[in-house]
């Protein structure tokens, strides 16, 4: 049997094709990395796929064999032309050739389940890194009726990403993963299990998707605006940044909902819970 490598390689030569660095083509060619995405996505036979970015389709592949349906998104024409050759047999196979971000992946889901042979849908892929936070976030905010989404990232963001509110590598989208999901690491996976290698290591983690958010908060989108202008100002104290960026309307408007809430006024935005914030967020409606 070949190995992902040796079909990888004759696939390119095959199609004359060059991984384009602008789209973040990274070719994934570990077989063990392959097989250890696959079965901790938990691929069932009513379950439809998402697959974002499919390039040559080497995940695709497996997708196919386990899922009852897989839908690939990919912008780069050539990468299209490969995949219609090379899975015309699967019926449960179709491509979209878009920008992801322009996808409207809610109405693709809710079709798929009024067929009645889909049950949930999950989003698998090894993500082009160029957009991996504008992808995450449209997977997030758009509330899709996903049950998990597992993806390669480079690891800073994927320690970015599962860290819990209040831990050392808290930024303002580890609070959004934590709100929508409990997230995960599944592995770590080196540089060169890619061709061409990239510049960094990556990891694979997975997000399963909350029934209800981790915490009650009346508007959420005041919230991540008051999480977001407290982090661009991350060196300053809490209270200073909020104030800085409008968020209060006075330093006496901060300093009193502060003491409301038992916050220290020399407290930074890493320093609180996800809950706290939403409090912040209660006494600003
Ligand atoms: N899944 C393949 C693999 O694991 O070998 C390829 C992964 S590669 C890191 C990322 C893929 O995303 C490329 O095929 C690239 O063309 C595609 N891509 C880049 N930008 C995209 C976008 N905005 N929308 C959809 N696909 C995109």
């Amino acid at each position: 049997m070949q190995t992902i490598l040796e079909e990888t390689k004759y696939i390119m030569s095959k199609y004359h094709i060059r991984a384009n660095k602008k789209l973040g083509q990274n070719f994934l060619i570990s077989d063990e990395v392959v097989q250890k995405i696959i079965e901790d996505s938990e691929i069932k036979q009513d379950d439809l796929i998402i697959e974002i970015g499919p390039g040559l389709g080497t995940l695709t592949k497996e997708l196919l064999e386990k899922a009852g349906k897989v839908i690939c998104i990919e912008l780069d024409l050539n990468m299209i032309k490969i995949l219609e050759d090379r899975f015309k047999l699967y019926s449960n196979f179709e491509i979209i050739h878009q920008d992801v971000l322009k996808v409207d992946l809610q109405k693709i889901i809710k079709e798929e389940k009024q067929t009645g042979k889909i049950k949930q849908a999950k989003i698998v892929a090894n993500l082009p890194y160029y957009i991996t936070t504008p992808i995450i976030m449209k997977l997030l905010e758009e509330k899709l009726d996903l049950e998990t989404i597992t993806v390669m990232v480079q690891k800073e963001v994927a320690d970015r990403l599962i860290a819990v509110p209040g831990e050392k590598n808290a930024g303002a989208i580890t609070y959004s993963v934590y709100y929508y999901s409990d997230a995960k690491e599944i592995v770590e996976v080196s540089k060169e299990s890619f061709i061409p290698a990239p510049e960094v290591t990556s990891k694979v983690i997975q997000f399963k998707i909350r029934k209800e958010p981790r915490v009650q908060v009346s508007n959420e989108k005041k919230m991540f605006n008051i999480i977001k202008n407290a982090f661009t100002q991350r060196r300053k104290t809490l209270l200073n940044a909020l104030n800085n960026t409008n968020i209060f309307e006075s330093k006496e408007q901060g300093t009193k909902i502060f003491q409301e809430l038992n916050l220290q006024e020399q407290v930074r935005a890493e320093e609180l819970t996800l809950k706290q914030f939403a409090e912040i967020t209660e006494k600003l409606l």
